[in-house]
């Protein structure tokens, strides 16, 4: 220390006795002061730190309260009459979390107090480890409540506050705001196959990419949960979108860079979607699910890459909510009904059930097939009502069929589920509900599960599958060989059926075709199930699923879908 001037050193010694961290910035967020105290509670030397910015070594959440706190005193400072006093009525007791030099983050709760030489002040604190007796102060708490634990970010309440907060200002002037959704690409297989610990390391490796990524501007950042990643850009001008563009690019190249866990390193990738706006009559959801949209068309050209939300996808989002107004009625109005395609016992030649396939008789449009509704069913939730009402349909008609003697003890009738189906709480109770209102007994009843439902979260769907499996219900996985299956999973799930899906069906005619399909069929043998294979169209595949030792298929050589009118009397159900 050079002794200048007396005040200069007097001012010295003060912080140097002092026994708490002593830190100071000036208006730039530049450390100006760092104590012996401080040298030894973080870890970081004097000499350091000195000129380095403070948001190099506090957490996200302290970074806000600075950059806020520093921004309202610079514009207190510029106005000359406000006095320190008043100045520091804005500074509360402060809760900061600093990054140790070995990396830990220690959350210090401070005193902080200006000095001010005309327009240029600085702005110091004392700190020190915030012990659990002092209670956690507000401040701890909002953080809590405004932050993921995981990786400090802002959660997804912060950050909707401030990107309400960004739309509203944009009223009246020429700016722009912008949002990027990052998701990464096959983070679950991380977490299932290396443990939710690495997993964690993962996100949080992640999350401190993010935090560089955006060069010179800082965006407002935050987690979504799960793998999911925002941020925010704000612009004077029109140029948030491109702001939001190059943030994206930089952030998907600084994912792929390895991760280290332990010995090894993980490869990973990253979809992006951004969404602008300059309208304050944008409402902050809305450019939210206009980013999802673009990130998921990302995901859906086969992940790492970025796209923009334009008017193509506008669009479409117009059309999906055009859908889901109409399908909320069309449950009222009875404009949904369901076809059966029967499946048949290949060496008995016997129809043993059906399947229950719902078509939309749509008042303008003629009958819709599944594919153009469902998906925006199970994103809006009207999966489940719908659900139910297919389920009680489907019985209620076998339960019909049986008491006219259209079907015997034996006959079955399959139901899809789609996977928000088994993620909903209800569902075991719905179905047992079904068969009781219906007097369907259970083993009348097969529920098919599409085998990239199962598989998205295995864990879950096995406590499920063994819960509907203990009403007396059949399961069946359906579309095998679309998805990836884990063939440790295939064997814990308490399955009875697997239905090969039709593209492996296509390739019966060639070599290579037909011996995928046996493999399968002696997998699922060797694990117990039967096997149906769907889309049979030709007597020649049927004669090879014959000879491979398939059980069942179902197809249009045998029937397209149809109304229960035209099955009635037509087959009889069962062995
Ligand atoms: P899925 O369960 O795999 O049903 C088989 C699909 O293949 C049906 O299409 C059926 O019409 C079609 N198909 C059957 N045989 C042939 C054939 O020989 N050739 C050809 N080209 N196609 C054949 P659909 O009815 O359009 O249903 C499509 C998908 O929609 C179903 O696939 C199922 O995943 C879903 N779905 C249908 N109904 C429901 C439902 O009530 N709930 C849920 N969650 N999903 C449903
Ligand atoms: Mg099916
Ligand atoms: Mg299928």
């Amino acid at each position: 220390m050079v002794r200048t001037n007396d005040a200069a050193w007097r001012f010295q010694q003060v912080i140097e006795s002092c026994p708490d961290a002593f830190v100071e910035i000036d208006g730039n967020c530049l450390i100006t002061e760092w104590n012996g105290e401080a040298e030894r509670l973080f870890g970081w030397r004097r000499s350091e730190l000195l000129g380095r910015s403070v948001f190099g070594i506090i957490g996200e959440q302290a970074t806000d309260v600075v950059e806020q706190g520093v921004s309202v005193f610079r514009a207190m400072a510029e106005a000359e009459n406000v006095s320190l006093a008043e100045m520091m009525r804005i500074f509360p007791n402060l809760a900061i979390d600093v990054r140790h030099k070995d990396g830990r983050m220690l959350l210090t709760s401070g005193m902080v107090f200006a000095t001010r030489i005309d327009a240029d002040f600085r702005l110091g604190g004392y700190f020190r480890i915030a012990t659990p007796g002092d209670g956690p102060s507000p401040e701890v708490l909002d953080r809590d409540r405004l932050h993921d634990q995981l990786t400090g970010l802002p959660n997804r309440a912060l950050f909707m506050r401030r990107l309400g907060v960004a739309i509203d200002d944009l009223g009246g002037s020429t700016g722009s705001v912008a949002v990027v959704v990052i998701d990464l690409d096959r983070f679950k297989a991380i977490n299932d196959a290396l443990g939710h610990d690495v997993g964690d390391d993962v996100l949080v490796t992640v999350a401190s990419r993010l935090r560089l990524a955006g060069g010179g501007v800082r965006p407002m950042l935050c987690r979504l949960g799960g793998d999911e990643f925002l941020a925010m850009f704000e612009h004077p001008a029109a140029q948030a979108g491109d702001l939001a563009d190059a943030f994206a690019e930089v952030a998907l190249e600084s994912i792929e860079e390895p991760i280290d866990v332990g010995e090894s390193e993980i490869f990973l990738t990253a979809s992006a979607g951004i969404a602008s706006t300059d309208r304050r009559d944008c409402d902050a959801s809305q450019l939210l699910s206009n980013a999802d949209a673009a990130m998921h068309e990302a995901k859906g050209l086969g992940g790492k890459g970025k796209r923009l939300f334009g008017d193509a996808m506008r669009a479409l989002v117009v059309e999906r909510m055009t859908t889901e107004h109409s399908l909320h009625r069309a449950l009222d109005r009875r404009e949904l009904t369901l076809f059966y395609q029967p499946v048949v016992d290949i060496s008995a030649s016997a129809t043993i059930g059906v399947e229950a396939l719902i078509r939309w008789q749509h008042p303008e449009q003629g009958l819709v097939a599944p594919d153009r509704f469902i998906p925006v069913a199970e994103e809006s939730g009207l999966i489940i009502p719908i659900g139910a009402w297919v389920l009680e349909e489907a019985c209620s008609q076998l339960r019909n069929w049986r008491s006219h003697g259209d079907s015997d003890d034996s006959g079955m009738m399959e139901v899809n589920l789609s996977a928000r189906q088994i993620d909903h709480p209800g569902i075991v109770t719905t179905v047992e509900d079904i068969l009781k209102g219906t007097g369907l007994p259970p083993e009348n009843l097969t529920l098919e599960i599409t085998e990239s439902a199962l598989m998205r979260d295995a864990i879950a769907a096995l406590g499920v599958l063994r819960a509907l499996k203990s009403i007396g219900v059949s399961l069946a996985i359906d579309d095998f060989g679309t998805g990836y299956s884990s063939l440790s999973y295939l064997q814990r799930f308490p399955l009875d059926i697997l239905k090969v899906d039709k593209s492996f069906v296509d390739e019966l005619g060639n070599e290579q075709g037909s011996e995928i399909v046996a493999a399968v069929i002696n997998l699922a043998h060797a694990l117990g199930l039967r096997v149906v294979a769907e889309g049979v169209e030709t007597e020649a595949q049927l004669d090879v699923l014959r000879h491979l030792g398939c059980d069942y298929a179902q197809g249009y050589l045998f029937s397209r879908p149809v109304p229960a009118t035209e099955l009635a009397g037509k087959f009889s159900l069962g062995a």
